[in-house]
């Protein structure tokens, strides 16, 4: 199971703005997440608007099961 952690539009970019402020591009922060996943510190289907973090990252509590942006709808439970 991984842990999706998404960002509205322009979220992420603000995320990553640098020390003087400078907030990056979309072109910019496409290569922060490329260079991310060389890493392995995120996943191979992570995007600017969904980072998806392996399966450490997420027993830390950071991210979540369910993502509008990769399409995983909450599993249906029965609940008593
Ligand atoms: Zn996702």
């Amino acid at each position: 199971m991984l842990g999706h952690a998404e960002f509205p539009p322009g979220e992420l970019n603000k995320i990553m703005a640098d020390k003087s402020g400078k907030i990056p591009s979309n072109n910019a922060l496409n290569l922060y997440v490329g260079r991310a996943k060389k890493w392995g510190l995120i996943e191979a289907e992570s995007n600017r608007r969904c980072l998806v973090l392996p399966m450490h990252f997420f027993q830390k509590g950071i991210g979540d099961e369910t993502c509008d942006e990769h399409g995983i709808r909450p599993a249906k439970r029965f609940r008593p």
